[in-house]
C-alpha cells in the first residue's frame, strides 16, 4: 500500500476529532485546504489533561509571503473535550482568512512576554465565541481548564473584556488591541497575514 503523505495524514486527524459535526469538518477541511495543506495537527498520548494549543510560526512566510509557509502546529489533548477543543483552536486559525491580523510581540521579560499572550488570546476570543456558539457548542465548553492567574493578569481580562464591542471586526480589532497593548508598554508590530498573502 503506497504510503499516506504527511498532510493527508493531518487531514485524517483533523476529521478523526472533529467527530461527526459537519461544521466542524467543514472549518477543518478549509482551514486545511486554504493553509496550503499545511496545517500539522499533533495528538500527544501523555499528559491528555493539558491545555490544547496553537502555535503559528511567521517568520519564514513575511519573507517568502506564501500561505504555505505560516508552520501552523495544533496541539490536540485526547480528552473528553477534543471535538470542542479543536473547534477552539481551529477558530483562532479562522481570523487569518477573515481578515484579522496577528501581532509580534518584542518582550525582555516572561511575564511580559505571557501579558502580552494572554491580551491576545482573550482578544481573539471575543471573534471567536460568535461562531463558536452558531456551531451548536455550548458556550460552556468553548475554555477548557487553565489558570491560575495573577491578579495582573485577571486585571488584564477584564479590560479586554470591555473593549468586546471593539473587536468583533478587523480593523477595529486592530486598534484596539495595539493600543490597548501600547497602554502596557509591550512593544509590537501588526501584521496582516491576509493581506500579505501572495496570490496563488
Ligand atoms: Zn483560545
Amino acid at each position: 500500500m503506497p504510503e499516506v503523505p504527511f498532510e493527508e495524514q493531518n487531514l485524517s486527524s483533523l476529521l478523526e476529532i472533529a467527530g461527526h459535526s459537519f461544521k466542524a469538518r467543514l472549518l477543518a477541511c478549509s482551514l486545511w485546504e486554504f493553509f496550503d495543506r499545511k496545517l500539522v495537527c499533533r495528538r500527544p498520548s501523555v499528559d491528555i489533561d493539558h491545555p490544547n494549543s496553537f502555535h503559528i510560526e511567521i517568520e519564514k512566510f513575511l519573507r517568502s509571503k506564501n500561505v504555505g509557509d505560516l508552520q501552523l502546529h495544533l496541539v490536540i489533548r485526547r480528552n473528553r473535550r477534543q471535538e470542542t477543543g479543536l473547534v477552539h483552536e481551529l477558530l483562532h486559525l479562522n481570523l487569518i482568512p477573515l481578515g484579522f491580523p496577528t501581532f509580534r510581540i518584542w518582550a525582555d521579560d516572561d511575564e511580559t512576554w505571557n501579558l502580552a499572550g494572554g491580551i491576545i488570546n482573550n482578544a481573539e476570543h471575543v471573534p471567536m465565541l460568535r461562531t463558536f456558539i452558531s456551531f451548536g457548542y455550548p458556550e460552556s465548553e468553548f475554555l477548557g481548564p487553565s489558570g491560575p492567574y495573577s491578579v495582573r493578569e485577571l486585571d488584564t481580562f477584564d479590560d479586554i473584556a470591555g473593549l468586546s464591542s471593539r473587536l468583533i471586526e478587523p480593523a477595529s480589532y486592530a486598534l484596539a488591541v495595539g493600543s490597548y497593548l501600547a497602554k502596557r508598554s509591550i512593544r509590537h508590530e501588526i501584521v496582516w497575514i491576509a493581506k500579505t498573502v501572495a496570490p496563488r
